[in-house]
């Protein structure tokens, strides 16, 4: 298996190294084999030749033979002098008369000129032959049968001796020359067998080595398409990337009309970062390509439709054919209302919601960098705003991203202690109206802006985690102010997400109830459902811990997020607080009317008390009171303001509810 740099793998390279070294051997035996055939063929050579000599003793010998043959026919045609027997002693001279030619050529030739004694007798033989033949011609007569077989009675001493001497000198190794026949034909079946056999180990070799190179061009073609898709892909989710989509949008740019414009939405997911601290980087891997495949299946329903990831939780979206921007915004909506549905992660169902900033091109001589940054500008603004919104960008936008800039340098730079102060502002017994509790909300006494509010620096103070400094403070100074009033009232204090994955928060409230001396039942969190979508279980046990010191939770801005039920029922919060949002249209929609009363009606059930925010207008107050609501909050009974300024209303209600004043 190649790894994932597109390297062989080990096994791989071992497999080669293998195929290699038996080619090299192969081919060492081959070599061999064919260094050895001289030395096996002269071998042969030599036991052929000592063959050929032992046919020496044999033709003399033979020839010994040949001449009784004669000797006996002749003496047949004596004593019976027909017909028959003289053919037959005609031809058995004959065959004497050829085999006796032979004897002075070839090797039986020279074997007999070795020897002056050999050589004598055969000049004998030869003399008396050629008499012999003379004899043979005229054998009918008695006479020259008498001369004839004179002659061979005195011929055959010396080619009995020819055929001794013969004999003795060649055939006594005739074993051992068929044995090194043997031998050498044993050697060439090896060798030939041994050429077969590396031939088609040869053939093998080669046909698995092929085979090895074809499956690394495959893979090394494969990992080239890989590359090539890394190259402009994420590798997380498999999306587009930076350059892919830019790419895509300069070309959509360029393709876009008045009527069919270009569109880019830029999307922040609302609070991974904590899911990531809290579940884990392998369940953020999982839920960023859930979200992946999610954006990637909305883009294929639009025309031009592609998403791509930018990098950590960014994504951005783009679409074509767009005929006025509201049919965008309807897309970024889509996108914002599916990302809500849960993801299921290692058997949790996480919901995330989602800040959409949106850009429409208007100018086709923006830039895609800028057009996309013109989304970043929006999508920056609805962060700012409170989160989970779509916004589109407009070029009034452009002030916003700048002192976004600003601020985050400033309170980089800033003197937290100093600068930051909670206001306070009343929560009302909406009956007796009085004053029962204080909500601290975080003031930044900016040294050349003035007071800023937290709608403009909590973002960026929970993007740079200085959040975790900033609420400690906060926590500090309204638990001090908090010891000036009267003993009931409570103090309420809001919680970030990001304070609560970075902060080790028991032990935080534990430590300034300590040293301010608070008693804990005063001191109330407030905490956004966001939290608890991040890490229900971290958030529970940390809940538990602190409401066994006595402190008490609420939870805040009901109805923006997922107003679940069931973190109503099994978290312990003593309160909720419906968002003012619902009190805006309460006097003039029923629908509105109608939610609030059935947050008040589940409330009863649960047995939670209910804080109304945001009401503005007597009538708010009053409809809240019919309706059994029995706190509220709001400009109607007071903005948040200085300790001092709450100190003196505290003093003055002593006697004088708020009501009265108003
Ligand atoms: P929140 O907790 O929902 O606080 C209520 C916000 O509504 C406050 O805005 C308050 O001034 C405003 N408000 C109260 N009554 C009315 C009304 O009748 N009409 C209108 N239109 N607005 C009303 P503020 O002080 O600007 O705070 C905004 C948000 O900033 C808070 O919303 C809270 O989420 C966050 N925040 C404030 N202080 C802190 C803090 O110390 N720590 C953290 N983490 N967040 C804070
Ligand atoms: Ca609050
Ligand atoms: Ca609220």
């Amino acid at each position: 298996m190649p790894n994932a740099t597109g390297q062989p793998s080990a096994w791989r390279w071992l497999t080669i190294n293998r195929i290699r070294a038996g080619l090299i051997g192969l081919v060492s035996l081959l070599c061999l084999a064919a260094l050895s055939a001289p030395f096996a063929m002269r071998g042969m050579d030599e036991a052929v030749a000592k063959t050929l000599r032992h046919e020496i003793a044999w033709t003399a010998q033979h020839g010994r033979n040949e001449l009784n043959d004669v000797f006996r026919s002749i003496v047949a045609l004596q004593s019976a002098p027909e017909a028959g027997s003289l053919e037959a002693a005609r031809l058995a001279g004959d065959i004497f008369f050829a085999r006796m030619s032979t004897w002075s050529s070839g090797r039986l030739g020279a074997f007999i000129r070795e020897s002056e004694e050999r050589n004598g007798r055969l000049q004998s033989i030869l003399t008396r032959l050629s008499d012999l033949d003379a004899m043979l011609g005229a054998i009918e007569l008695p006479s020259a049968r008498g001369v004839a077989l004179r002659l061979l009675t005195e011929m055959e001493p010396d080619i009995t001796a020819i055929a001794a001497d013969s004999y003795i000198r060649f055939n006594h190794n005739r074993a051992d020359n068929s044995d090194a026949l043997r031998f050498y034909n044993r050697v060439q079946v090896v060798i030939v067998t041994a050429l077969v056999a590396c031939s088609l180990l040869l053939v093998i070799v080669l046909m698995v080595q092929n085979r090895s190179l074809a499956t690394s061009h495959r893979r090394q073609r494969e990992i080239a398409r890989e590359n090539a898709f890394l190259a402009s892909h994420d590798a997380l989710t498999g999306l587009p990337n930076r350059t892919a989509f830019l790419t895509a949008l300069t070309a959509a740019c360029a393709r876009a009309t008045p009527g069919r414009t270009v569109a880019v939405v830029a999307i922040d997911l609302d609070g991974f970062k904590p899911i990531n601290d809290v579940l884990g980087h392998t369940a953020g891997d999982t839920l960023l390509v859930s979200i992946g495949r999610r954006l990637g299946a909305i883009a294929a329903t639009a025309e031009g439709g592609l998403a791509a990831r930018f990098g950590g939780d960014e994504f951005l979206m783009m679409i074509e054919g767009v005929a006025e921007p509201e049919a965008a915004e309807a897309f970024a909506e889509r996108v914002r209302e599916e990302l809500y549905l849960p993801h299921v992660i290692d058997d949790h169902r996480v919901s995330l919601g989602a800040t959409i900033g949106l850009s429409v091109l208007a100018d086709p001589m923006v830039s895609p960098q800028d057009f996309i940054q013109q989304a970043d500008i929006a999508l920056n603004a609805g962060k700012a705003a409170g989160k989970g919104a779509v916004r589109t960008f407009h070029v009034a936008m452009l002030d916003g991203a700048a002192l976004r800039r600003q601020l985050e340098g400033d309170l980089n730079a800033a003197d937290l202690e100093a600068e930051f102060e909670p206001h306070f502002q009343p929560v009302i017994d909406l009956t007796t109206r009085k004053i029962i509790g204080v909500e601290a909300l975080a003031r930044w006494r900016h040294p050349k802006r003035g007071l800023v509010p937290p709608t403009d620096f909590i973002a960026v103070a929970e993007s740079s985690g200085r959040i975790v400094d900033i609420g400690a403070i906060i926590l500090r100074k309204a638990c001090v102010t908090a010891l000036r009033w009267p003993a009931p009232i409570t103090v309420a204090v809001n919680l970030s997400a990001v304070q609560l994955v970075r902060a080790d928060i028991p032990d935080l409230v534990w430590r300034t109830l300590a040293e301010t001396g608070l008693p804990a039942s005063r001191l109330k969190l407030e905490l956004t459902e966001s939290v608890m979508i991040h890490d229900a279980h971290g958030t529970h046990k940390l809940m538990v811990e602190l409401q066994e010191l006595g402190v008490t939770f609420a939870l805040d801005d009901f109805g923006t997020g997922f107003s679940s039920l069931s973190y109503l029922r099994s978290f312990p919060f003593d309160e909720l607080k419906i968002d003012r949002s619902f009190l805006a249209d309460i006097e003039h929609n029923g629908q509105a009317a109608a939610v609030v009363q059935t947050i008040l009606g589940l409330a009863r059930c649960l047995d939670i008390s209910v804080v109304a925010e945001g009401i503005e207008t007597e009538r708010q107050a009053a409809l809240l009171t019919a309706m059994g609501c029995a706190k509220g909050q709001g400009w109607r009974f007071g903005k948040a303001m200085p300790p001092e300024a709450l100190l003196e209303l505290l003093m003055e209600e002593a006697d004088s509810p708020i009501m009265r004043r108003a």
